[in-house]
């Protein structure tokens, strides 16, 4: 938490007590069926500042929805997301100011096709928060150089490896300053050898004080980075605790099944 090259958010403040923890990330009693299917049930969760989660749980369990609802690719059913004490408007310029603050990178490397690197980057900062191009584009190419890609930034997307685009595409969602970041299975389509050039990148996010949610079956990025995992089966969080406690001291039988098939 000392580096905050990136982060440049201020300092948790809270009003009305110094010790209390500013949430940042809040769902209550979130609700959500697709059809027939229960995929969320009564989904408590707060996210404090600062804070690494790693989500895991079986497939189908709800992981990915979760996230989803967070910046509301999914609408839910009932119960509430709060955003920095900020509900998730239903829609228009609110909800897409609100959205800006929740970056989010998924299991494909979604970049623009037919837009260069330094493009992709730079495209959001200047249609959403308005910043002016030259100076979207120096920020831009910092940011490329943290993640190690800067030499690429004219180049198109699919002349970059699959670990490259996904670099950028942290880059992109960085270069917006969210507030979290939540990723999804970052490195389960890549070529074994390009995972760690990605997750040393979510490691130096976590260090520096970025808050994360983080859905992944990388289990020494869970235990270098996570402060809590937060283990889902069935559309329910079973199990919120330490790295040391959930993966040597699983609760639920769940868990330790789940435990013993990916360890
Ligand atoms: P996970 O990420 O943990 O693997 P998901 O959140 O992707 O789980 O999916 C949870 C359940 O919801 C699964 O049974 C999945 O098939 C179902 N599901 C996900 N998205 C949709 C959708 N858009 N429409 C219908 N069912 C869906
Ligand atoms: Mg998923």
């Amino acid at each position: 938490m000392t580096q905050t090259n990136v982060v440049d958010t201020p300092q948790a403040t809270v009003a009305g007590g110094a010790d209390k923890p500013h949430v940042l990330v809040e769902l209550d009693h979130v609700e959500k069926h697709f059809g027939a299917l229960h995929v969320l049930k009564d989904i408590n969760l707060k996210v404090n500042k600062g804070e690494v989660l790693v989500i895991v749980g079986p497939s189908g369990s709800g992981k990915s929805t979760m996230c989803r609802t967070i910046n509301r690719l999914e609408t839910i059913d009932s119960g509430d997301i709060r955003i920095d004490g900020q509900s998730l408007p239903q829609e228009g310029k609110a909800l897409a100011q609100l959205r800006a603050e929740v970056g989010m990178v998924f299991q494909s490397f979604n970049l623009f096709a037919n837009k260069t690197i330094l493009d992709n980057v730079t495209l959001a900062p200047i249609k959403v928060r308005k910043r002016n191009k030259v100076e979207a584009e120096r920020e831009a190419m910092d940011l490329l150089d943290r993640v190690g890609v800067a030499s690429q930034a004219n180049k198109m997307p699919s002349q970059l490896s699959g670990g490259q685009q996904q670099r950028v595409a942290i880059a992109r969602a960085l270069a917006m300053h969210p507030k979290v970041m939540l990723f999804d299975e970052p490195t389960s389509a890549l070529d074994p050898e390009m995972v760690n050039e990605v997750l040393d990148v979510m490691v130096e996010l976590a260090h520096e004080g970025m808050t994360m949610l983080c859905v992944t079956h990388e289990m020494g990025f869970a235990r270098k980075a996570a402060d809590r995992i937060v283990f889902m089966a069935d559309g329910q969080i079973l199990e919120q605790d330490t790295p040391d406690a959930f993966f040597e001291h699983p609760k639920t039988e769940r868990a330790k099944d789940f435990l013993s098939k990916i360890l």
